[in-house]
């Protein structure tokens, strides 16, 4: 008989959300926890809408140490949390959940995962001045991100103009920075940018081959060093050619998606992930996901 990985020993933790097959955290963290030797065991939890008070409670019951929380349910589940950190607190949305005493504490590790992926590629944006394209969840944690960053100026485009501005607005009433809005034809006049993040989803599915910046040259005019885009698949979108083309540091979404799962560990087992062990978890996992995707 082989021996199995899960003993009475082992501790759970899991993901829930709605649907859930898609998701690729169990094979990220199973495979950290396969690497590092650790006794737990991370499983998809299917959580219907309306069913959130119960699953968080009774996860608690079960002493479920650690979970993610995905789509729909990242910002009905605050409600069951007897703590939120700050920038969670900031984007009003939680994806990570940590079992305390007194109940599940909040944390949103996509803050976290993107600011590890601009780090351990050695950026800094510490008194830069940042271009962010888009409003949504991901734009959120972009925000969050580059404010408790330090940057000096954030910029906040997107299509539907008044949604950047909310986005500024929350930002500013947890953090200093300066912070404005505009929308994207003000986004492809800016100049003097330091890092521009793609938070849209144009050059992802049907509008794989655009960039909302349109061309290379608009890229060119912002002045970017760095570009960062939220998005994977595909793994070089046309907002990253351009910046490769022209000679930009350029990195794409894998990155704040291991991160974030890096992040929600050392939340999980008060440890810390260092750099090396981080990138050979990323390399191992990105070979996984392309042959997945073949
Ligand atoms: P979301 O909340 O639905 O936001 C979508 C954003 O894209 C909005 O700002 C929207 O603008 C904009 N947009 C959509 N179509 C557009 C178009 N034709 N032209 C210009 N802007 C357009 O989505 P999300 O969850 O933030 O995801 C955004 C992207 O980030 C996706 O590609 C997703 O795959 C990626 N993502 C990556 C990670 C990661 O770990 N790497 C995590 C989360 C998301 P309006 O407000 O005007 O509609």
């Amino acid at each position: 008989m082989t021996e199995s990985r899960i003993k009475g020993s082992s501790k759970v933790l899991g993901v829930m959300g709605c649907p859930i097959e898609h998701s690729f955290s169990p094979t990220i963290h199973n495979t950290i926890a396969v690497n590092s030797g650790e006794n737990f065991v991370y499983v998809p939890f299917r959580v219907e809408r309306g069913n959130v008070g119960e699953a968080v409670s009774g996860a608690a019951a079960l002493g479920i140490v650690g979970l993610n929380v995905t789509v729909p349910h990242k910002v009905e589940v605050m409600k069951y949390l007897c703590d939120v950190d700050k920038a969670a607190q900031a984007i009003g949305a939680v994806n990570t959940l940590k079992l305390t005493e007194k109940g599940y504490v909040g944390y949103n590790t996509d803050v976290i995962g993107v600011g590890y992926s601009l780090e351990r590629s050695g950026v800094d944006i510490k008194g830069k001045k940042v271009l962010l394209l888009g409003a949504g969840g991901a734009a959120n944690a972009c925000a969050a991100m580059a404010c408790e960053k330090g940057a000096a100026e954030l910029i906040i485009a997107n299509r539907t103009k008044e949604k950047a501005q909310a986005l500024a607005e929350r930002m500013k009433e947890h953090y200093a920075c300066k912070i404005s809005a505009a929308d994207m034809d003000e986004a492809r006049e800016t100049e003097n940018i330091f890092l521009v993040m793609n938070a849209t989803t144009v050059g992802f599915g049907d509008k794989v081959g655009s960039s909302p910046l349109q061309d290379k040259q608009t890229l060119l005019k912002t002045g970017a060093k760095v570009v960062f885009d939220a998005i994977y698949t595909p793994w070089e979108t046309k907002l990253l050619q351009d910046a490769s083309e022209l000679g930009l540091k350029a990195i794409n979404g894998f990155d704040m998606l291991i991160y974030q799962a890096v992040a929600a560990e050392e939340i999980w087992f008060d440890k810390s992930i260092g750099k090396d062990e981080a990138e050979a978890l990323k390399n191992e996992l990105a070979e996984h996901y392309r042959n997945e995707q073949l």
